[in-house]
């Protein structure tokens, strides 16, 4: 069955004449850089002098990309996503902590989340951030193989009591865990743990998943080591592809510190090593499963005609296709609509909470060429359909 991303009727067929306005209204307005940094100074300086208004943003951006506050209000909107055959990425999104207590806290939220997905018909994943549960300044000293004092050993200790946990939990009700990445310089201990969750969990399907960066020139050779270190301890892989989130920052720290900037010289050579990873990815599939995090419509169509290539059927669980809520919805249903696996990365929290994870959504939205005139063009074109024009 052929796919494509043009057809505006079913990528918005969930929303409502109303919400698709609304969804008009919040594009136009991120297209403007000027306007968008205002909003975001408002925003930031309004929450620092305590003014109540996580209620203007729980109706505009927040409604936009989040599935709610609870995990109640989340489970509404994976219901919604149900019945268009969306699965979810249950993504509880909370994010700046930095308190053993906190990082404590986070882990009955997971463990409750995983038990909600798996009574649930659509909720295959859960996403995690590591630094939800340790201190960035622990990774980066452990990434720079400096040695740990005795209590930074016992909070790195409880870092991997924690994820293990909750990858067990997953395991025991067969819910895939993501492990999101985060900058570079506090990777490697991020690989090592989940390395190690892999070797104890994968053993007859992906359940954890490494995320591999590939505005980074050295992803694409380590998820070549990673299937090696898979095959030598007897795991499989499971590998979400993403481009990377973080470019701005990576360059300005390898600027400023006088180092090599560890991203790609150019938007073409990701997406050149973007699509080799899908395929090498899609190539080993019995030894690899594969999570394709992308707004990319060419990277999309490519892996759908290797899989079509290789006799893949569209439904095999061993292929996801990802996007952000409130993002691509024409990838997403028209994908899901031709029988792909296809699921929405869908963070709840409360507002401040999700504010870093909003901001970084807004920023996108303006500094992403053409992402933001993309989705302000599509719902332009479903506006002008439903009034028959
Ligand atoms: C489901 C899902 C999960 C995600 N999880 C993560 C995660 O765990 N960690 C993470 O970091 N990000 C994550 N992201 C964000 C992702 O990395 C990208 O920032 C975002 O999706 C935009 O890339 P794209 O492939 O969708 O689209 P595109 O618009 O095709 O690509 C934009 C991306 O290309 C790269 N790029 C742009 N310009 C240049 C340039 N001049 N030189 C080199 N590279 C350039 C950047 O990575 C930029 O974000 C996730 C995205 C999705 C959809």
């Amino acid at each position: 069955m052929s796919v494509s991303f043009d057809n505006t009727e079913i990528a918005f067929r969930y929303r409502s004449d109303k919400a698709l306005k609304k969804a008009q209204y919040m594009f136009a307005f991120m297209g403007s850089p000027a306007a968008t940094q205002m909003g975001i100074g408002l925003t930031k300086l309004a929450f620092k002098i305590s003014l109540p208004i996580s209620g203007i943003i729980k109706k505009t951006v927040f409604q936009l990309f989040c599935g709610g506050e609870t995990l109640a209000e989340a489970a509404q909107t994976a219901a919604m996503l149900h019945k268009y055959n969306i699965g979810v990425a249950l993504d509880y999104g909370v994010e700046g902590k930095s308190t053993e207590a906190d990082f404590d806290a986070a882990v009955p939220e997971f463990i409750k989340a995983i038990d909600y997905a798996a009574a649930q018909p659509n909720i295959p994943f859960i996403p995690i951030k590591i630094t939800g549960f340790a201190r960035f300044d622990l990774l980066e000293k452990i990434h720079n193989k400096k040695e740990l004092d005795e209590t930074e050993q016992q909070e790195w200790n409880n870092v991997w009591t924690r994820i293990e946990s909750i990858c067990k939990r997953a395991h025991e009700k067969s819910i895939r865990i993501l492990v999101d990445a985060e900058e570079s310089w506090i990777q490697d201990p991020i690989d090592d743990l989940t390395n190690a969750m892999m070797a104890r969990f994968n053993q007859e399907k992906a359940i954890v998943f490494n995320t591999f960066q590939m505005y980074l020139h050295t992803s694409l050779p380590y998820l070549k080591k990673s299937l090696q270190i898979a095959e030598e301890q007897g795991f499989i892989l499971g590998a979400k592809i993403v481009r990377g989130a973080y470019m701005e920052k990576e360059r300005a720290r390898a600027n400023a510190m006088g180092y090599l900037s560890p991203v790609q010289p150019n938007k073409k050579s990701t997406d050149n090593d973007y699509d080799v990873a899908v395929k090498y990815c899609i190539d080993n599939i019995d030894r690899i499963h594969t999570f394709i995090g992308t707004h990319n419509e060419e990277s999309c169509y490519k892996a759908i005609k290797l899989m079509q290539e290789k006799g893949i059927a569209p439904g095999d669980d061993r292929v996801y296709f990802s996007q952000l809520y409130g993002m691509s919805d024409n990838i997403s249903f028209n994908l899901s609509d031709a029988g792909y696996n296809c699921c929405k990365y869908l963070p709840y929290g409360p507002v401040k909470d999700v504010m870093p994870y909003l901001m970084r959504r807004a920023q996108e939205n303006t500094s992403v060429a053409g992402q933001t005139g993309r989705e302000l063009s599509l719902i332009n074109k479903e506006v002008l359909r439903r009034r028959g024009q």
